[in-house]
């Protein structure tokens, strides 16, 4: 008997780019300028970086140096509990006191792409998570909440959308506003450039991971398995709809721990199966959904 096909095979591998994609500057509620943060984000080495203050658009490109691309985003939101990036367009002319679902469809309508934030910080109901529609990104890191002990559970929130069956990238942030949010959370896109165009459009598919740190180096499907190839980690687990497949680091006969630098997932999903990570400091990284087609 044949085996059904499950996925559509693609390789994500390659050179990658670091990214930040939720900040705020002086211009709203942050403590750092424009400036100062492209140049604190410059020396840790991202490649690029959206600034993205509160219901508020400015054309920040002229602060891009050889290193590193920088990009007005804004974070629209009329109540302090449901906020939504939008990257990748001028957003100036949106009134962002709308409604989200309006916020969302705005972003959308203008081609651009949509974050619904922190939604384990802003309290937010789950049946209103799945009530609002077509954003495609959603933060499961925030490092602002999660610092302040608040983003443990946006990743229950994110297999919950994902057993229903929606289509949802996950992303982590910093949501940077004072000294003690930075770098705690990033994506690694698989794309060759920096320019916005490319970086907007990797986040549009999917071809990213978020990492609070561990790498994953690439993520290779085939017709009916994942194979993943990291940084040295302590576990690799595969989450699917069902459940999880986790490997763990083994101990030798001499109690030498050896650390995981890949694995493989041939399991039969019905819908969905990302990968998550863990280093021996507890970090962790999860790659994107892989959708059984
Ligand atoms: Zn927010
Ligand atoms: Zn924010």
């Amino acid at each position: 008997m044949i085996a059904k096909s499950l996925y559509t095979p693609v390789c994500l591998d390659g050179p990658q780019v670091k990214g930040q994609l939720h900040a705020h500057t002086t211009l709203s509620d942050g403590d750092f300028s424009p400036a100062e943060l492209v140049t604190r984000y410059e020396e840790a080495g991202y490649d690029f970086l959206f600034l993205t203050d509160h219901n508020l658009w400015r054309d920040h490109s002229s602060l891009s140096t050889d290193k590193i691309c920088v990009i007005g985003g804004n974070e629209l939101g009329a109540s302090s509990r449901e906020h939504v990036l939008a990257l990748g367009f001028d957003s100036g002319e949106i009134d962002g006191k709308q409604d989200t679902q309006s916020l969302i469809d705005a972003v959308g309508e203008n081609g651009g792409v949509s974050c619904l934030n922190h939604p384990h910080w802003s309290a937010m109901p789950i049946s209103r998570i799945h009530e609002l529609q077509n954003y495609q990104l959603i933060e499961i890191h925030n490092t602002l909440a999660f610092r302040n002990g608040a983003s443990e559970g946006n990743s229950l929130i994110w297999d919950d959308l994902l057993r229903a069956g929606r289509k949802v990238w996950g992303v982590a942030t910093d949501d940077i506003h004072h000294e003690y949010d930075l770098f705690g959370g990033w994506v690694q896109l698989w794309c060759d450039s920096n320019e916005p165009d490319c970086v907007v459009d990797a986040l549009r598919t999917g071809r990213f991971y978020s990492t609070e740190g561990p790498r994953f180096e690439s993520i290779e499907v085939s017709e009916n398995a994942i194979l993943v190839k990291t940084s040295p980690v302590e576990s690799i687990c595969f989450v699917y709809e069902r459940g999880n497949h986790a490997h763990r680091v083994q101990e030798d006969e001499d109690g030498n721990r050896k650390l995981l630098k890949g694995a493989r997932f041939d399991r039969s999903p019905e819908l969905y199966v990302r990968c998550q990570i863990r280093d021996t400091s507890g970090k962790r990284a999860w790659s994107n959904p892989i959708f059984v087609s």
